[in-house]
């Protein structure tokens, strides 16, 4: 394959690395990218003389190959953070992951009592497997803990019931660990012995997350390889044993040897030739959820401590907060304001995803005050980012679809699909990155690595990795 061309769509993790990967090979590389700056849901804005993310962005893996890459791209320019997160529920903040005495002092008595008999009853007779997040969670927690701390939040970010949500969301980011486990360990785990792991600390850019992707964007263009800013492609042709071309939306069309596409899974298939139509109809199944990131800039600093929040309040309709001035100082450039943003998750025909900026941050100002977090502090501007197709939504069953779509895009020789709307899978950033790696592996080693199973071994993916040195593990 060597001297071959290869076009690569979408400067995302997962594109930019295996852009920067296949440049490195010697590989002729075109990166395309509709936007007009690299790191996709990754990237880093500068707003108020300040830099802040697309909502919160801590970089963690167990793969060691992943946190090589990281670590050869980032240098030094990083810090570990320690990490702080809490739930707002009922007034109340609780530590997350939680903390059982914590939780259950907060939670009072009689909740307290609630919750314990109502696990006890899933040990006696536990909630009968259906293939549900609801179900799946119940038989671990109990249903008390279930609807106190993972319904309601679940929900605003799904904008589905909890029963019609697949296990697998559960499965992958919700640590295999029960209700036992979590007070057997907070009993008998000395403090001083106790290792950091992930869930204490995690590495983060002093530019920023998107700094990474930057460093990449250089590195490629250092390498021989264009990078194409506001570019974006309208259609790939790719038919087995044909060559296959990009059609972009200003017109032109370029031949390559190989594409590598983590644009959206949808657009892809809908717009390949001599599609058959049951793939296409499994494609239409697949739905994506929109962000709408609510920026206020805060005038004062030690605001609250926490680096993100999760919002349990039913009454609220934001999911998520995020104080950037907890993460790492250089990003805050010694400003004397602090910037938080707040989450909200929509579909595209929801009332919130078509109201004004202006509403938005009325809303915002309205529903952050509420939580007692800034007290009477000035709000003095807002700013609003309306982020598109940013969730895969796993429906109960979505995997049925999905794999009729992942069998009819691999029998297509020239063309592979990496990353989280590209590939359909719920990827944190080393996932994608770990999809574009492998992705040009096959090409620079010929192996058969299959990329869609990349994200599906929820089993070894936990945040209890014990965090080296020199802050990540790359043993
Ligand atoms: C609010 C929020 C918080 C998150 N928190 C974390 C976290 O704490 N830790 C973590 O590791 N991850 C986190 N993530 C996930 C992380 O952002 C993603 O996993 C990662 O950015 C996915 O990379 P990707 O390359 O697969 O896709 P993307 O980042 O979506 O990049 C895809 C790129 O393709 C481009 N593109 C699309 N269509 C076209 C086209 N037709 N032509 C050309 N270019 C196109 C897009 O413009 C984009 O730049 C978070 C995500 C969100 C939304």
């Amino acid at each position: 394959m060597k001297n071959k061309q290869i076009a690569i769509i979408g400067a995302g993790p997962a594109g930019a690395t295996a852009a920067y990967e296949l440049s490195k090979a010697g590989y002729e590389v075109t990166l395309y990218e509709a936007s007009n700056e690299v790191g996709g849901l990754s990237k880093t804005i500068e707003l108020w003389d300040q830099k802040v993310d697309l909502g919160p962005h801590r970089f963690f893996s167990n793969d060691t190959k992943v946190n090589k890459l990281w670590l050869e791209v980032v240098g030094k320019d990083y810090h570990m953070v320690d990490r702080l997160t809490r739930i707002y529920y009922k007034k109340k903040f609780y530590y997350y992951p939680l903390k059982p005495f914590d939780a259950l002092f907060k939670l009072g008595i009689g909740q307290a009592f609630l919750c314990a008999t109502s696990y006890m009853k899933e040990k006696v007779r536990p909630t009968k497997q259906n293939g549900s997040f609801e179900a799946w969670v119940t038989a671990r927690f109990g249903a008390r803990l279930y609807s106190i701390f993972f319904k309601t939040y679940s929900e605003k970010l799904w904008g589905i019931p909890c029963s019609e949500l697949d296990e697998d969301f559960a499965a992958q980011r919700i640590k295999k660990l029960s209700l036992f486990e979590a007070v057997k360990n907070a009993l008998f785990t000395k403090k001083n012995t106790k290792h950091k792991t992930l869930v204490d600390q995690f590495a983060y850019p002093i530019g920023g997350t998107g700094m990474v992707y930057e460093k990449m964007k250089t590195q490629i263009e250092k390498n021989g390889g264009k990078v194409m800013l506001n570019t974006r492609v309208a259609k790939v042709n790719a038919i087995n044993g044909e060559s296959v071309s990009i059609h972009l939306e200003n017109g032109e069309i370029n031949t390559f040897d190989h594409i590598i596409s983590s644009m959206p899974i949808t657009h892809l298939v809908n717009n390949l030739p001599q599609v058959p139509a049951d793939v296409i109809a499994a494609t239409s199944s697949l739905k994506f959820r929109n962000t709408i990131l609510v920026y206020l800039k805060i005038e004062g600093q030690a605001v609250f401590p926490d680096n993100w929040l999760y919002v349990h309040a039913s009454d609220l309709q934001m999911g998520r907060i995020t104080n950037f001035s907890n993460w790492v100082p250089e990003i805050n450039q010694g400003q004397s304001s602090t910037i938080v943003t707040l989450e909200y998750w929509s579909y595209n025909e929801d009332e919130i995803w078509n109201a004004t900026s202006k509403a938005l941050i009325e809303l915002g100002k309205k529903e952050l005050r509420s939580t007692g977090l800034i007290k009477d502090l000035t709000i003095s501007d807002g700013h609003v980012v309306k982020i598109p197709k940013c969730y895969p939504v796993y429906g109960k069953g979505y995997k049925e679809p999905l794999q009729k779509v992942e069998h009819y895009l691999s029998s297509i020789e020239n063309l592979s699909v990496i990353g989280r709307y590209g590939a359909f899978k719920y990827n944190n950033q080393d996932h994608s990155i770990l999809m574009g790696l492998l992705a040009a592996e096959n090409l620079i080693k010929g192996t058969r690595h299959n990329l869609w199973e990349i994200n599906t071994d929820y089993e070894v993916y936990q945040e209890t990795s014990t965090i080296t040195a020199s802050g990540l593990s790359t043993e």
